[in-house]
């Protein structure tokens, strides 16, 4: 190993910001105000929903409270997978019938297209690149999910799907022992930060009030309490994801998620003449604990997984540092996966927090009788789906308020979807450090013991976690 942890930079929030620099932060709330719409965190979801809302009525006074700065949390971490996938959909299904989550399917590949056109509309240049989404098997467990997978996103109407075997796996990118993959082009690269931060410009131009370095401790209908002062609206959107647990009254309501990622320095032409990429499709697998991996647009691999999943009592980090032992097991897969990059340097690596409903499902909703909204619980699929639920909470604040009726939005099966709480602790670290265990494990058996069976404690593990 080239790099030793010690020389790696870790934390500074993520990469992204490591190499684009830290915004300068906007003032905090001055004190008590108003508005008419206020929105609590100034992530995608909440950037998204004041863009939308202050586009369809420009004379709405929309106020963003952000407790660090805008893109302090995941927004300004991930992995930069702009893709169609959305957490919940097989159970929507279920609940509402396959129609139902089709249209939710459907809905989210044009989000896809949405993103990269409003930022080509506004000018954000966010390092877009649309070459899809290309997910390898590398065991014979591994490949008989991702057939299976391939099936079920058909029977989901997603026609444009492929299927390729070990040979045209090679021919886009060599991943050793690959035995197959399958693509969809629904999903581009983006760099997170710098989508953030066009967003946070952007809305700000259009007349949006941001205040950052001010958190909020409780929101009530009509309100939204800080320590500098409290902002009254008759709407008030809760858009906090993995940060959800520090609300009053919200602790076991989304459980925080960490997922840390590493970056390598920039590789040579002759490096990356080894692996092929040339697609620059985001990159995944077909694992348990799944991996993650982009090409960046200055010619690094900044590739993804679980760490330490969760911690004790929904606690947060602060600056983004990962525990020692990710950064190692990460370079781990990134050495298996790139066998040709065992010398590379791992220069960067940061973690950050995801939000998981109990249910594993996100939503969308707006309580009419109180004004209270929010969306959120992606779990790991949030850059593109944060979109989609803020052209929602348009919707929905527009037809609570008479500006609009209902729209094909309005009416996707995750809007004003209900869900129980998390267990108390200890058991909701038991239960969350059992299922990666178990995941693990299972991951490690399924290398060893070539089986085309997926591992029967992986899907015991998913019974337990509610995800199935
Ligand atoms: C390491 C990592 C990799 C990921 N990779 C991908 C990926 O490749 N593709 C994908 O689709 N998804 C990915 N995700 C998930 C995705 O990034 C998120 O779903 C998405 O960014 C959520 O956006 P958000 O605005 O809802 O939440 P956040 O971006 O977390 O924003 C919430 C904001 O609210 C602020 N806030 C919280 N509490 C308060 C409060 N009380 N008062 C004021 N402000 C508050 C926070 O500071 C934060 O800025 C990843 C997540 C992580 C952590």
């Amino acid at each position: 190993m080239s790099s030793s942890a010690s020389s790696v930079v870790n934390g500074g929030i993520s990469f992204w910001y490591v190499d684009d620099g830290l915004p300068a932060v906007r003032e905090p709330l001055p004190g008590d105000a108003t508005a008419d719409v206020v929105i609590v965190g100034g992530g995608y979801t909440g950037l998204w929903t004041a863009y939308y809302l202050k586009k369809a009525a420009p004379f709405l006074r929309i106020t963003v409270l952000e407790q660090k700065f805008c893109g302090y949390g995941a927004s300004g971490r991930n992995g930069g997978w702009l893709y169609n996938g959305i957490a919940g959909r097989d159970r929507y299904a279920k609940l509402h019938g396959k129609e139902a989550a089709v249209r939710l399917q459907q809905a989210m590949n044009d989000t896809v297209d949405e993103v990269i056109a409003v930022a080509g509309a506004e000018g954000i240049d966010a390092d877009l690149h649309k070459g899809g989404v290309l997910e390898v098997a590398t065991t014979p467990a591994q490949l008989a999910r991702l057939r299976a997978f391939h099936a079920h996103e058909l029977s989901y109407g997603e026609k444009d799907r492929e299927l390729y075997g070990a040979r045209e796996t090679a021919e886009r990118i060599r991943v050793a022992d690959a035995v197959g993959s399958a693509w969809t082009p629904h999903g581009a690269r983006l760099n997170p930060v710098k989508l953030v931060k066009g967003l946070a410009a952007t809305v700000e131009a259009l007349g949006v009030v941001i205040h950052e370095m001010t958190p909020v401790t409780e929101i009530r209908p009509k309100h939204a309490v800080t320590p500098y002062g409290t902002v009254r609206a008759p709407y008030v959107l809760r858009c906090t994801e993995g940060f959800t647990a520090s609300l009053k009254g919200q602790k076991r309501t989304w459980l925080p998620m960490n997922s840390s990622m590493i970056a390598t320095e920039p590789l040579t032409e002759a490096q990356w003449a080894a692996i092929g990429w040339a697609g620059r499709e985001t990159l995944g697998d077909m694992a348990h604990a799944y991996m993650y991996a982009q090409r960046t647009a200055d010619g690094r691999i900044a590739l993804g997984g679980r760490g330490v999943p969760y911690r004790f009592g929904s606690r947060t980090d602060n600056d983004g540092r990962t525990q020692r032992a990710t950064v190692e097991a990460l370079r781990d897969i990134l050495v298996r996966f790139f066998p040709s990059l065992a010398g590379v340097a791992v220069t960067h690596a940061w973690s950050g927090v995801l939000g998981v409903p109990r249910d594993w499902c996100a939503t969308v909703t707006l309580d009419r009788a109180t004004g209270l909204g929010w969306a959120g619980g992606y779990v790991g699929s949030g850059v593109a789906t944060t979109n989609l639920a803020a052209r929602t909470l348009r919707d929905l604040v527009q037809q609570d308020s008479g500006q609009a009726g209902r729209t094909e939005l309005t009416e996707l099966p995750w809007v004003g979807h209900k869900v129980r709480k998390w267990e108390p602790e200890p058991f909701r670290w038991l239960g969350v450090h059992g299922m990666y265990a178990t995941y693990h494990t299972a991951d490690h058996r399924e290398r060893l013991h070539p089986a085309t069976e997926s591992s029967r404690l992986a899907k015991a593990a998913d019974r337990v976690a509610g995800r199935h």
